[in-house]
């Protein structure tokens, strides 16, 4: 979470432990040296990003184009949606044949698929296991 009083943007690193130490565990994936975020770190390093500081105001951006510049500028609007506190609301759709990502606008954030018919596809699913399962027992 960014901090509360607003503003600057300080030790804020995406997944970058602020110590140098190892990082406390951030849930699912965690932060030890070979998680999700650890990986992301090391492949962040190598990016052509830097900070540029404009009329406009200030922001990330990539240094080279391409593919790397490309990679670079989703890295950059990574961060930003994680200091911007909208990063954990991007989720990506837990129906297998589906995986789409999308914004959670949820009230909670308790959001599961992306739309209407992945989430009655997984609950009709779920409901015909019930029946096996309840036929299987009588
Ligand atoms: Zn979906």
């Amino acid at each position: 979470m960014a901090a509360a009083n607003g503003g600057e943007a300080r030790g804020h690193s995406a997944g970058a432990p602020a110590d140098g130490g190892e990082a406390s565990s951030r849930g699912a994936g965690g932060d030890d040296a070979r998680g999700p975020r650890a990986e992301l770190d090391r492949l962040a390093a190598g990016l052509p990003l830097r900070a540029r500081f404009t009329e406009g105001g200030m922001g990330l951006a990539p240094t080279a184009g391409g593919v790397q510049g490309l990679l670079a500028e989703i890295v950059a609007a990574m961060v930003l949606a994680e200091r911007d506190g909208i990063w954990s609301r991007l989720k990506i759709c837990r129906e297998d044949s589906c995986q789409w990502t999308y914004y959670d606008r949820s009230k909670n954030s308790s959001k599961c698929w992306c739309g209407a018919s992945c989430g009655n596809r997984n609950k009709t699913r779920a409901y015909r296991q019930r029946r096996v399962v309840g036929s299987a027992r009588a």
